[in-house]
Formats: C-alpha cells, sequence, structure tokens
C-alpha cells in the first residue's frame, strides 16, 4: 500500500509565510510523490479550541481551501476536505481520550502557550487539541505528516495513543513521523516566538501586497546600529535573507560584523524578493476565486472520499473495544 500523509491548518485566517514553508511545501511535495497517498484538510474544528467569530471560522475555512489550492494543491492527486464534515474525526477522539491523561495533556508546551495567550478560555476543547489531532491523523492511519517542529510535541502523543490502542485493543495503528521541510520553524515579525495566523503584527499572508510586505518586514525591530551580537529581531531578518537570498545573505551579514550595515536596505531586499516569489500563487489564487463553483466541487468531492477511509476506521476501533 502507499504510505498515507495527512496534515491540516486551522482555519483562523490565511496562509502566511510559516503555514506556507512549514507545512504546504511538505505537503506539494509528498503529494506530488506517486509513493504517497496524501490527504488535507482545514481543521475547522481545531479552530473552536480557541477563541473565535462563527463568520470568521465561516469565510476562513473557505479561505484556506482556496490558499491550499492555489499554491498547488490537486484534488486529482490529494483529498481536499474540511475536517467538521467527517465526524469519524470526532467519534474516534473521543475513544482516544480513554487512554490518554490529563496530566499528559496539561504538560504540553502548546497547551500551556495557548493558556497564556488566551488566559480566560482554558477549555476542555483546548486540552482535548492533541487527542483530536492524533484522530485526524490516525483515522486514515497515516504514517507521516508534514507540519512544522511547533507540532512536534502533538505527533509525540499521537504515537503514545497509537501504541496505547495496539497494546490494549489490538489495533493496528502506526506511529506517524513528522515530515519536516527547511522552513521547519519561521519566526514571528515581533522578534519573539513564531510567525502565527493568531498574534497580530507576527505574520507576512501569501496574498500580501510589495507595499503591505515591504510595510511589515520594517517593522522587524532591529537595532540602530550594526554590529555586536544579535537581537532576536536582527536573527529574524538574517534568517529570512537566507530562504529568500539566500546568494546575498553572506554579504549582508559581513556588513553586519563591520557595523556598516544600513538594515533597511537589507529590509527591502527581503521584502522584494518574498513578493517575487509570492507572485505565481497570487496570480493563480485570483483564477480560483473567480470559480467559486469549482471550490464547491473539491470541497463536497473530498468529504466523500475522506469519509469512506474514515468510517473503516472508526467500526474497526468500535468492534475492538467492544462497542459493536
Ligand atoms: P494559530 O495561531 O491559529 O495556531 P498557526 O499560524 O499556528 O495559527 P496552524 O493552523 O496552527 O497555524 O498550523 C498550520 C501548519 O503550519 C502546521 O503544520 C504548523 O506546524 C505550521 N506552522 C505554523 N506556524 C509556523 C511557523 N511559524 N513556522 C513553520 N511552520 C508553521
Ligand atoms: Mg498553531
Amino acid at each position: 500500500m502507499e504510505k498515507r500523509v495527512l496534515s491540516g491548518i486551522r482555519a483562523t485566517g490565511r496562509l502566511h509565510l510559516g503555514n506556507f514553508l512549514g507545512a504546504v511545501m511538505g505537503m506539494l511535495e509528498l503529494q506530488n510523490s506517486p509513493d504517497y497517498e496524501t490527504l488535507y484538510m482545514v481543521a475547522d474544528v481545531h479552530t473552536i479550541t480557541t477563541p473565535f467569530n462563527i463568520e470568521e471560522l465561516r469565510k476562513n475555512r473557505r479561505e484556506v481551501i482556496i490558499d491550499y489550492l492555489a499554491a498547488g494543491l490537486d484534488p486529482e492527486k490529494s483529498v481536499i476536505f474540511q475536517q467538521s464534515e467527517v465526524s469519524e474525526h470526532l467519534e474516534l477522539a473521543f475513544y482516544f481520550s480513554s487512554v490518554a491523561t490529563i496530566a499528559r495533556m496539561q504538560h504540553l508546551p502548546t497547551f500551556k502557550e495557548k493558556v497564556k495567550q488566551y488566559p480566560h478560555h482554558s477549555t476542555m476543547a483546548l486540552l482535548n487539541y492533541p487527542i483530536l489531532m492524533a484522530s485526524d491523523i490516525l483515522v486514515y492511519k497515516a504514517g507521516l505528516v508534514p507540519v512544522g517542529i511547533d507540532q512536534e510535541p502533538h505527533l509525540e502523543v499521537a504515537r503514545e495513543i497509537a501504541r496505547k490502542m495496539n497494546q490494549l485493543y489490538g489495533t493496528d495503528f502506526p506511529e506517524p513521523k513528522r515530515f519536516a521541510t527547511k522552513g521547519e520553524y519561521i519566526p514571528s515579525l515581533t522578534g519573539e516566538g513564531k510567525m502565527s495566523k493568531t498574534v497580530a503584527g507576527s505574520f507576512i499572508n501569501l496574498t500580501d501586497s510589495l507595499e503591505e510586505i515591504r510595510k511589515k518586514i520594517r517593522s522587524i525591530p532591529t537595532a540602530t546600529h550594526a554590529g555586536g551580537e544579535m537581537s532576536e529581531g536582527v536573527k529574524t531578518l538574517f534568517k529570512f535573507a537566507e530562504l529568500y537570498i539566500s546568494n546575498e545573505a553572506e554579504k549582508y551579514k559581513e556588513e553586519f560584523n563591520k557595523g556598516t550595515l544600513q538594515f533597511v536596505t537589507l529590509k527591502d531586499a527581503i521584502s522584494e524578493a518574498i513578493y517575487r516569489d509570492l507572485q505565481p500563487f497570487q496570480e493563480r489564487r485570483k483564477k480560483i476565486e473567480s470559480d467559486q463553483k469549482y471550490v464547491d466541487k473539491v470541497i463536497k468531492e473530498g468529504a466523500q472520499k475522506a469519509r469512506a477511509i474514515a468510517s473503516k476506521t472508526v467500526k474497526e476501533v468500535r468492534k475492538k473495544m467492544g462497542l459493536l
């Protein structure tokens, strides 16, 4: 059998460079290899684990699908779907929650970060996030998951759940591994933490104009003078330099060390390179946006294909657990 692959992105906004470099690049690579069967969802149910607005959620989950298509995910090669349309994910997650402890979930760094971000929304849904993610993956018995490095602790949980289920109930879940890309960690433009859809001022969207990108890159905090130890903001800037203007990165670093670097020159060079890189994506996106019927068709067919696989797994698990 071909190796199965699952990945997803929350419906909390349009995709940013971190989502693209850390997740979508890997999704594309696996989709375009004949050795893998790929399933890619918009994780709309995961969106309700943090505060959300109903209209925004409805809009964003479609935007993510359009971003996927514009980035090159191809419904002829991948199953592209909305998580909430395959309720098997939720059913299996509840069965999985019987083999996961509260303490294990509370100690995850991702849980602690989100509680810090939203101190008044420390809900059961948030605590259950990694269990639902284990279910998203294992309901398709996927062994490979193209996601950013921030998701590694969740994959560890998924592997533990797979092991426990196999031991206790004789299921045959694989222990899923992360498929890493070069951009597995893209820092925030604020100079603190990672780029995130839900952190204002942290991201560059794939749909941003040159003006927007320039303004955002210029906002990365850098000292007035070059030289000395690099601050987080300066490190972020050089990370972008390595990713987008790799040929010139060394030259700029030397200038920094000599104390002669004009930050704005480096910043604008990076902005232009990012914008150039996004051009084909932005053009494809405009075309797809103008064909909403096509988007509807992709979403509908994706759900049917995903459900066919997921329902088999859930049936198997119910039998093994004595529920069928
Ligand atoms: P949110 O703030 O809603 O959690 P997010 O930007 O963290 O949004 P997710 O939907 O949680 O995005 O993650 C989607 C995918 O993008 C995951 O595979 C995740 O690992 C990856 N990803 C998110 N942020 C980054 C980043 N800064 N660098 C690399 N990969 C990232
Ligand atoms: Mg996230």
